[in-house]
């Protein structure tokens, strides 16, 4: 195979950190090889994670706003019903083109697609264990592992991906649970839960800490879990779990409070762990060739992506680092960037992070609780959806934007909005931070109306003077 010839990158894994490395490597003038053991690429994110989640999510929507919304806005259905099997099929046809289109975009690029496990040999030659059952050594001069991450398994809570579930298995129910109980209350639970709610689960959402999200701003947080509970999830916070019974019908839970206490049995019929995700890098050969990892298991690279091991970098979910399928490909194109000869750059305190529930919340740079915590005198604004006209015109105007600038320079930290479509409106706030702009920079361009857009233009004003519209 061309797999075998000398290569200028070879990239080990195709999700969105391996194949963006890919194409723009090649993009660069570099041969290209990608190497991945799924059979089809795209990583967790395509296949298993961001887009079968947000599929879910959207139809999901679609059916509750069809049977508890469209009434009030003068849309009258005689029923509504859930088609589960059209709706996963939707997602899992949604998932297929997108995979293929990234095969397509490989073909356009040039970048050798060699579909297997690999492992290292040596830090220049990765041994392949096709999909067909051959073996094929592929080599190197520059190795980059993009090998992602996997669900992490809770001890003693076994996977059985039917009634106690990973994220993969939550986005493949093969019928509506009656009671479903999620364990962790970061993203991936909450887009979960909400999916299932929609469709008419009871949902209950079993966490370990005091809250709910712990990256997101305190305000927003509250806000946040309002909202959910308004909508039936109900949480269990500071609650761990200590043992699980699956030999009746359903799952039998028993809890305990975090700090100890009266056990008692939370009932269900199917039961998410969705506690976090740990780097994944088995069977890599990683040790044989000398890779430096953390206590966690995350592979170390300097601010070039590059390990201990001369010639091995590491991008995406195996490096510290936000586990976001957009810091991945920043990851990765600052990788190769660095390989080709030139400067690339990710900065990880401006990485956006957005949870797709309803309504969304998006956050970029500096919670509240952080810009106390550096001891910088702030300003703090704030805009509710209430005062936007495009949101009450369209009876969608739950949430609000909060934006936290320095109080000497005006200079925006962090910006966080809860809003149906909080993670569209986050970008102009990115590109912000980015500048260095101030709050009166963003309370001075031209925003549309009506727009949602424009709630943010008054929180910037209600940050460095006063808003308009309240
Ligand atoms: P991965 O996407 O995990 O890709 C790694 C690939 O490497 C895999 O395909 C694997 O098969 C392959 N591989 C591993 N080892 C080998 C080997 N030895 N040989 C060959 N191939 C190998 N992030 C967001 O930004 N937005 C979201 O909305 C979002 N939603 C999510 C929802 C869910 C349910 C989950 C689970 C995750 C979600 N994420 C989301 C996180 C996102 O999926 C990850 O951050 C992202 O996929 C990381 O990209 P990666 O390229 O580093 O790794």
């Amino acid at each position: 195979s061309s797999g075998s010839d000398q290569n200028d990158v070879v990239i080990i894994g195709g999700g969105p950190g391996g194949y963006v490395a890919a194409i723009k490597a090649s993009q660069l003038g570099l041969k290209t090889t990608c190497i991945e053991k799924r059979g089809t690429l795209g990583g967790t994110c395509l296949n298993v994670g961001c887009i079968p989640s947000k599929a879910l999510l959207h139809s999901s929507h679609m059916y509750h706003e069809a049977k508890h919304s469209f009434a009030h806005h003068g849309v009258k259905l005689s029923s509504v019903e859930v088609d589960l099997p059209a709706m996963l099929a939707q997602k899992d046809k949604a998932v297929s083109n997108l995979t293929r289109g990234i095969e397509g975009l490989f073909k356009k690029n040039k970048v050798n697609y060699v579909k297997g496990y690999g492992k290292f040999v040596s830090p220049s030659e990765v041994s392949v264990d096709t999909i067909d059952g051959g073996n094929t050594l592929v080599k190197g001069k520059h190795i980059i592992v993009a090998t992602g991450s996997d669900v992490k398994s809770l001890p003693g809570v076994t996977i059985d991906e039917k009634k106690i579930v990973s994220s993969t298995g939550a986005l493949a129910l093969s019928e509506i649970p009656k009671r479903f109980v999620v364990i962790g209350a970061g993203y991936i639970g909450l887009e979960m839960g909400s999916v299932w709610g929609r469709l008419g689960s009871e949902v209950t959402v079993v966490e370990f800490a005091s809250e709910i999200v712990p990256t997101m701003d305190a305000e927003i947080r509250k806000q946040f879990q309002r909202s959910l509970e308004k909508q039936g999830m109900k949480f269990k916070l500071k609650t761990k779990v200590v043992g699980v019974d699956t030999s009746g019908d359903g799952v039998k839970l028993a809890l305990e409070p975090a700090a100890g206490g009266d056990q008692t049995i939370l009932e269900a019929d199917v039961v998410l762990v969705s506690a976090g995700r740990t780097p994944f890098t088995s069977g890599l050969g990683l040790d044989k060739i000398g890779v430096e990892t953390d206590k966690v298991g995350r592979i170390l690279v300097n601010e070039r992506f590059a390990t201990n091991v001369s010639g091995v970098y590491a991008i995406g979910d195996v490096i510290p680092g936000p586990m976001l399928a957009h810091k991945a490909e920043e990851d990765g194109v600052a990788c190769v960037e660095f390989i080709a000869g030139k400067v690339g750059h990710v900065d990880y305190d401006k990485v956006p992070g957005v949870v797709y529930t309803n309504p969304e919340v998006a956050y970029v740079g500096k919670t509240e609780e952080q810009v106390k915590a550096l001891g910088v005198e702030y300003r703090v604004g704030k805009f509710p959806f209430m005062a936007n006209s495009r949101a009450k015109a369209i009876d969608n105007a739950e949430g609000l934007v909060k934006i936290l600038a320095e109080k000497e320079t005006d200079k925006i930290l962090g910006v966080h909005i809860m809003a149906s479509n909080a993670g569209e409106l986050i970008h102009e706030a990115a590109i912000a931070l980015q500048y260095d702009a101030s709050s009166e920079d963003i309370a001075r361009v031209c925003h549309a109306h009506p727009t949602m857009s424009e709630a943010v233009k008054e929180a910037a004003m209600a940050t460095y003077d006063k808003p308009i519209h309240i």
